[in-house]
């Protein structure tokens, strides 16, 4: 069983990209860089802010996200890392290697595949 963490950017999570549905239905429909997942089975576990600029706090946050589902002995099997720090975060680089470095898992740049080509066409 594959087990899902989605780490993204903290000041976008919910107040920007509301309520992180576009993460959420893009895992359910296995779209996006959840294609992979097809015929698997696969649960998501979480999806954790990135601990907000400039990025330092991501390692500390993952060590909290593993404390905090220690009761339920839910780790994840691999992290994707969600759009919104692939493409908008300018401290994406620093973020995904501190993530890399300490994770122990696989770590996946993508989610979802719904960003809007543009606004107005
Ligand atoms: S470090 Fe990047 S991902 Fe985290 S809050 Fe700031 S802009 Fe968002």
């Amino acid at each position: 069983m594959e087990k899902i963490l989605i780490v993204g950017c903290s000041k976008t999570m919910d107040d920007i990209c509301i309520g992180c549905s576009r993460c959420l239905v893009g895992f359910n429909r296995k779209q996006g860089a959840f294609e992979a997942y097809q015929g698997k089975d696969v649960e998501l576990i979480g999806l954790l802010g990135c601990g907000d600029c400039p990025g330092q706090g991501v390692v500390v946050r993952l060590a909290q996200f593993k404390l905090w589902n220690a009761p339920m002995e839910e780790k994840p099997t691999a992290i994707h890392v969600a759009p919104c720090i692939v493409q908008h975060c300018p401290h994406k680089d620093t973020l995904i290697k501190k993530i890399e470095a300490k994770a122990g898992v696989p770590v996946v740049e993508g989610t979802h595949p719904y960003l809007p080509a543009d606004i107005f066409a």
